[in-house]
């Protein structure tokens, strides 16, 4: 068994397959009296040791699809496997859609929002803010309800906590009227993206950068509101995303890794990213395909901090010469009150790290993991890091409280594993 970057391997001894939530329970009940323990995936596309089990290993592709759509109060409950997909085209049918979303929508809904799967937009929150009533099957054996209205504090604990409460196995997720999205894209100096980024990220609706080291030059991505007509992608757009997502960007990485031609090879890249513009809905304007394999770390830190860590990534990049065609994603995200969010009651920059699958991370990762601890940086719970209990005490002011109430809802370990031992209990 592999996760989506195959970084992960692992081998279960039993996969369980539930097509319903009382069907699930019992499968719990099992374990429970048999002392055995489950680890449940979305669909694998996390980079951390969540999902790894030699025990039971357990996926909903058989829960899909939406349960019930309440039009007036703009609610959307579907079944925790749906993949984001899915859910976005049927959501689509009833002129609904999720506020913001990231980049790819392979992954299923309880997937993305049990690790804080994040898009940009300092004004947008999380997915994981996007839910309303979550029904799980527990570590106690039981089914468990959690309506954010009238226990909402229960519901921020437990939106964030990649399957150490329980499997989730229904979601009520917020909605809001379909709309359709303007995507502008083309390719600066860095230095141009910082002296903007400020009025850019007040000006639009969504602001990315994808920031190339090696050259230091940056993919600028600004998305927003429109009634405009949607258009087929430019040829524009199909070229660039043939070369940073596709296949010659493959061979690029390939052939950079070999000859150690990184400057020569991201010129070149860098003229293949014209300057873009599509419209369409917002379900189909966020994806973009990622075809490529990986290795990849996102820290969280304060939005004020951006500046400050940017230089000291771009400098320590310089002083140990990492040489990568990958960039650095930069993203903002609005503050909220999940317990273990990493944007826990703070506006946020994340910066997302890139490595060649081919290609040693762990230097890379370390360095710039070094300048985000020191930064009070919070890890995406799906992406590559190396922090323990004693790390993340001191970055979430809720880790304790969390830790307690996740013990209360699974006194057995039914859901712990190697990995999720070392973020919750401190090394003997
Ligand atoms: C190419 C790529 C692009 C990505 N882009 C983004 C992005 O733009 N923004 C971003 O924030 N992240 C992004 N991610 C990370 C990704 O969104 C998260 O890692 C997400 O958790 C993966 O969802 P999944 O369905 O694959 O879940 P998995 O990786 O399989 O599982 C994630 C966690 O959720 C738990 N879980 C899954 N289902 C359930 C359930 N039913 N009940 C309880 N717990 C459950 C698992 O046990 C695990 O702990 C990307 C990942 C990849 C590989």
């Amino acid at each position: 068994m592999k996760n989506w970057a195959g970084n992960l391997v692992f081998h279960p001894k039993k996969i369980l397959n539930p097509k319903s939530t009382e069907e699930a329970l019992s499968m719990v009940k099992e374990h429970l009296a048999a002392k055995k323990t489950i680890r449940m995936r979305g669909t694998g596309h996390s980079w951390t040791g969540l999902n790894a089990t030699d025990d039971s290993f357990l996926h909903l592709d058989d829960m899909q699809g939406l349960i019930d759509v309440n039009a007036t109060d703009q609610l959307i409950t579907a079944k925790a496997g749906t993949k984001l997909a899915l859910f976005g085209e049927e959501a689509f049918k009833h002129q609904l859609a999720l506020p913001n979303q990231g980049d790819i929508n392979h992954q299923s809904i309880a997937g993305a929002f049990s690790t804080g799967t994040h898009g940009t937009g300092i004004t947008l929150q999380s997915m994981s803010n996007q839910l309303r009533n979550i029904t799980m099957v527990t570590g106690t054996g039981e089914i468990l309800n959690i309506d954010g209205r009238k226990n909402s504090d229960l519901l921020n604990a437990v939106g964030v906590s990649f399957g150490s409460v329980g499997l989730i196995t229904e979601a009520t997720l917020k909605m809001i009227p379909a709309y359709k999205l303007k995507v502008e894209s083309f390719a600066e100096n860095m230095k141009v993206s910082l002296e903007k980024y400020k009025a850019r990220l007040q000006d639009n609706r969504h602001l990315e950068m994808f920031y190339f080291p090696v050259g230091d030059w940056s993919m600028v991505k600004m998305m927003n509101l429109t009634e405009e007509k949607e258009s087929a992608p430019s040829k524009l757009k199909e070229v660039g995303d043939i070369v940073l997502e596709n296949w010659l960007f493959e061979g690029l990485n390939i052939l950079a890794h070999k000859t150690n031609s990184y400057k020569g090879l991201d010129t070149f890249m860098r003229k293949f990213v014209g300057h873009e513009v599509f419209v369409d809905w917002s379900h189909r304007a966020f994806p973009s395909s990622r075809n490529i394999r990986f290795m990849e770390m996102e820290y969280n830190l304060p939005v004020e901090k951006f500046e400050e860590v940017f230089e000291e990534l771009k400098a320590s990049i310089k002083k140990h010469d990492f040489q990568t065609l990958f960039p650095i994603e930069i993203r903002f995200v609005k503050g909220d009150e999940l317990w273990l969010s990493p944007a826990h009651k703070r506006d946020s920059v994340y910066f997302a790290i890139h490595s060649y699958i081919q290609q040693d991370f762990k230097p890379y990762f370390d360095e710039m993991q070094r300048i985000f601890k020191r930064h009070g940086g919070r890890p995406h719970w799906g992406k590559w890091h190396s922090l323990t209990h004693d790390d993340l005490e001191s970055v979430y002011p809720k880790w304790h409280d969390f830790i307690k109430l996740r013990s209360e809802f699974d006194p057995h370990g039914v859901w712990l594993n190697d990995h999720l031992r070392s973020l919750f209990y401190k090394r003997k």
